[in-house]
């Protein structure tokens, strides 16, 4: 599986992306660049370096339109990097409201899941007897010990990621939910698919992706951008488990 896609009408074969794949994932078959599902990791480096905007990555903001079309409720659920990416002056509060115009239910703070998570992370260690661990909820150093490095697998501590974790809280208080993780990393596209958790997501938008959204809509979150007191129907606020915005009462 992989996130990344090489559009065969834009690459001039240049194989600058061949150059800086750390795991030698690109391949030249025919004369065609491709990348290797088996051997991807989905980190990215290709789509950053190619000089002619022929790597692409997977777009799902139409399957969230549907979702949103069909009358699902859906909520964003936004990783807690998107904080240092707001544009100046705008809150969290600014961006669920930004989202309610799209059509959604609510709006949640996966914070609180990473520091469940995080707190999983610490019992599990205090418990363990081995020198040596891996302690990350990277999908891509995940993919790089299960696919290329499988003898460090019983290092990788197992605990699911935040973007999981936070899909069953939301999910337990609003069931038929459809959650839409709002992330930097696109390779929670390809986690989000992983059989061993395949429903706690229901969409991945990259920062990027939800942006243009907002400006195909002509929805402009700035300093003066409304943070309306709104009501995220259907999920309840359990104080301490999940932060959803705007703040009420
Ligand atoms: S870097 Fe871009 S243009 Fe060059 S070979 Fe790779 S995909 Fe094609
Ligand atoms: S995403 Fe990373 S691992 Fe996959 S082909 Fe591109 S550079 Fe290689």
């Amino acid at each position: 599986m992989r996130a990344f896609e090489v559009k065969q009408d834009r690459c001039r074969v240049c194989l600058k992306c061949m150059q800086v794949c750390p795991i030698h994932a690109v391949e030249l078959q025919d004369g065609a660049v491709r990348v290797e599902d088996s051997r991807c990791v989905n980190c990215g480096l290709c789509y950053q370096h190619c000089p002619h905007g022929a790597i692409d990555w997977e777009d799902q903001t139409g399957m969230v339109r549907e979702f949103i079309r069909a009358g699902r409720k859906v909520i964003f659920s936004f990783d807690p990097a998107i904080y240092g990416l707001l544009p100046e002056g705008v809150l969290m509060e600014q961006m669920a409201a930004a989202v309610k115009k799209l059509g959604a239910c609510g709006a949640a703070d996966a914070s609180e899941a990473a520091a469940a998570v995080a707190s999983e992370y610490g019992r599990l260690i205090r418990e363990r007897h081995s020198e040596n661990f891996i302690l990350t909820h990277c999908p891509v150093v995940r993919n790089l010990v299960e696919q290329h490095w499988p003898e460090l697998l019983e290092d990788l501590i197992p605990v699911t990621s935040p973007m999981i974790a936070h899909g069953r809280m939301l999910k337990r208080d609003v069931p038929n939910a459809a959650v839409v993780y709002v992330t930097v990393c696109a390779a929670c596209t390809l986690e989000m698919r992983d059989v061993r958790h395949s429903t706690e997501i229901n969409a991945v938008l990259t920062w990027p992706q939800l942006q243009a959204w907002l400006r195909a809509e002509g929805i402009a979150p700035a300093a003066r951008f409304p943070a309306e007191c709104w009501s995220c129907s259907g999920i309840t606020r359990t104080p301490g488990r999940t932060a959803v915005w705007p703040h009420r009462g």
